[in-house]
């Protein structure tokens, strides 16, 4: 099974944006502070004749082309952001800022589409408008939302959005889809229990909150075992606990930190609940007062069935069917690009980033890991071919 010709096409013309990818790395910024690449993005945007918009949700960047009198509209979108790592590669275009590194691909993300907006921008054979969104802070600031918030899908209104993530593990350029529900929702919540200090040999005259941290810690853990759906995904983390500092002195106050996560509304909804319940029976039962900051993160990422099945179809007309995977499992980590999912129908996929020692040894998050360059081209003909196929004359 041959690879359609625009996959080489591409690859003919991947060197620039090779080279785009790779000064991305070098100068890599946190969320919300990716100005030099924000930039560098919408100065390429214009030069090939989008209108473009910058500062969209602090630093997005909105690039649109409308072609012929075709109604459809079509979002696509990247991630631009770095990840507070420093970077342990040795190569010519590592870091050069401490402390901050582009350990996720989202540099890779960034050059797939703008080689795509290129190649569309020049010959793109399409019917339409076509809204390309770079957005700021996926790693935990919710940029999605900031630029939604904006008012992104009132100024730039989108039929349908697809979004692209690399994955190492996943043999390079095989593309992986999956229908419903892809990735986790993930809140965070901080529990702090005051009870009454005193001295360690006369706990009576004390409330213990440490007593009471040891029980909600052993308690919580029914909640995934005991009231959850046992073929729903659920985890309940308790990732830091703080108390006391002497042997012989009762602690005034405790501190938990949690992680709390679903593949499901509805069960997303029940943990929390129970949680609350759980807490506040706890603590009264011991005498301890609680007192529980809920912090919602990113909701579930849920795929639409009609446009995954239309991904599919171009995934297998650019790659043939022995690279692509047309229902994947789902992934326990989150997504802010769930928030648009939300709005606009559309589907998220993954591309992999290689097998093997070089690409495929480091996940991501990991500071060896590196976006492998190969993919630009499959990236980039995937995003064409897309564009191509849902921009038809109405
Ligand atoms: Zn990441
Ligand atoms: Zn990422």
């Amino acid at each position: 099974m041959t690879m359609n010709p625009l996959v080489q096409t591409l690859r003919d013309r991947a060197r620039a944006f090779i080279d785009v990818r790779r000064d991305i790395h070098r100068h890599p910024e946190l969320g919300f502070e990716e100005h030099r690449t924000a930039a560098l993005v919408a100065q390429l945007l214009q030069d090939w004749g989008y209108a473009v918009e910058r500062g969209v949700g602090g630093t997005g960047v909105v690039g649109r082309l409308v072609r012929g009198s075709g109604r459809r509209r079509l979002g696509l979108r990247a991630d631009m952001d770095a990840l507070p790592i420093s970077e342990a590669n040795g190569f010519a275009y590592a870091s050069v800022h401490a402390g901050v590194m582009h350990a996720c691909g989202h540099d890779g993300h960034t050059a797939m589409l703008l080689a795509a907006a290129q190649h569309l921008a020049q010959g793109g054979a399409f019917d339409g408008t076509l809204t390309l969104i770079f957005q700021p802070a996926e790693e935990g600031g919710g940029g999605a939302l900031r630029m939604m918030e904006d008012g992104l899908f009132e100024r730039h209104p989108c039929d349908a959005i697809f979004a692209m993530h690399n994955m190492p593990g996943l043999a390079q350029g095989r593309l992986a889809l999956r229908e419903g529900a892809a990735m986790a929702s993930s809140d965070y919540a901080t529990l702090t229990l005051t009870g009454v200090g005193g001295h360690g040999a006369m706990p009576h005259h004390a409330a213990d909150p440490i007593v009471a941290a040891a029980s909600i810690v052993m308690a919580l853990q029914t909640v995934v075992s005991r009231n959850i759906d046992p073929m729903q995904m659920a985890v309940v983390t308790v990732g830091a606990l703080h108390a006391g500092k002497a042997n012989n002195v009762i602690a005034h106050s405790a501190e938990l930190a949690l992680s709390v996560r679903a593949l499901d509304a509805g069960v997303r909804r029940q943990l929390e609940q129970r949680i609350r319940e759980l807490v506040a029976a706890q603590a009264q039962s011991l005498g301890v007062r609680a007192q529980l900051d809920w912090r919602p993160g990113y909701a579930v990422l849920v795929n639409s069935p009609e446009e995954t099945e239309f991904a599919r179809q171009v995934a297998l007309e650019l790659v043939g069917p022995q690279r692509v995977t047309l229902q994947a499992p789902p992934l326990p980590g989150s997504e802010d690009f769930a928030f648009m999912l939300e709005r606009v129908p559309g589907s998220y996929l993954l591309i992999g980033n290689g097998q093997g020692q070089e690409h495929g040894a480091c996940m991501v998050h990991n500071p060896g890991y590196d976006f492998n360059d190969d993919n630009i081209a499959v990236g980039a003909a995937y995003w064409v071919l897309l564009a191509q196929r849902f921009l038809v004359a109405s």
